[in-house]
């Protein structure tokens, strides 16, 4: 996230607070940045992960995210990054749910999706990308963000 403005836009004063001026009335809004994440898998029920190739959790094994870009349909975002880590065309399913915390300024909105062509390979952002089973398989690796073990059991909770 860009450093808060040392400065008052409106009145040139120094500001103390990240969250305006104390001197006018100017207010600095803080836009949340919207999120996607990716869980999608493939005819054999495996689940599409990414090892990540920068920070936060370099080198982790995580779902296929990323930031939505203004203007840009979220779906399509979804699209886009599990294209860009890792070469695969998918559709995008259900919505899984959102995820928000107290104090954290990203919102992170889950979806299923299926894979749908493309070739598996990994984009610049990921150091390698892997198809791996769904379930209680020692394989599947273990919770990287703060919300992952709540988005993991949206889908191995049985639909109703
Ligand atoms: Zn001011």
């Amino acid at each position: 996230m860009p450093p808060p403005p040392r400065f008052c836009p409106q009145c040139a004063a120094r500001l103390s607070s990240p969250d305006g001026c104390d001197d006018c009335d100017w207010i600095h809004y803080r836009d949340p940045k919207v999120a996607v994440v990716v869980l999608a898998t493939d005819e054999q029920d495996r689940l599409l992960y990414i090892r990540r190739n920068h920070e936060p959790a370099m080198y982790q094994w995580a779902w296929p995210s990323g930031f939505v870009d203004a203007g840009e349909r979220v779906e399509d975002a979804a699209v886009r990054e599990v294209r860009e880590e890792t070469g695969v065309e998918v559709e995008i399913g259900r919505l899984l749910g959102v995820w928000s915390e107290t104090g954290d300024q990203t919102v992170v909105i889950a979806f299923r999706a299926a894979a749908a062509g493309g070739v598996l390979r990994p984009g610049p952002e990921a150091l390698a990308a892997a198809w791996i089973p769904i379930g209680r398989s020692a394989s599947m690796p273990g919770p990287v963000f703060p919300h992952d073990e709540s988005i993991l059991a949206s889908i191995l909770r049985p639909e109703r």
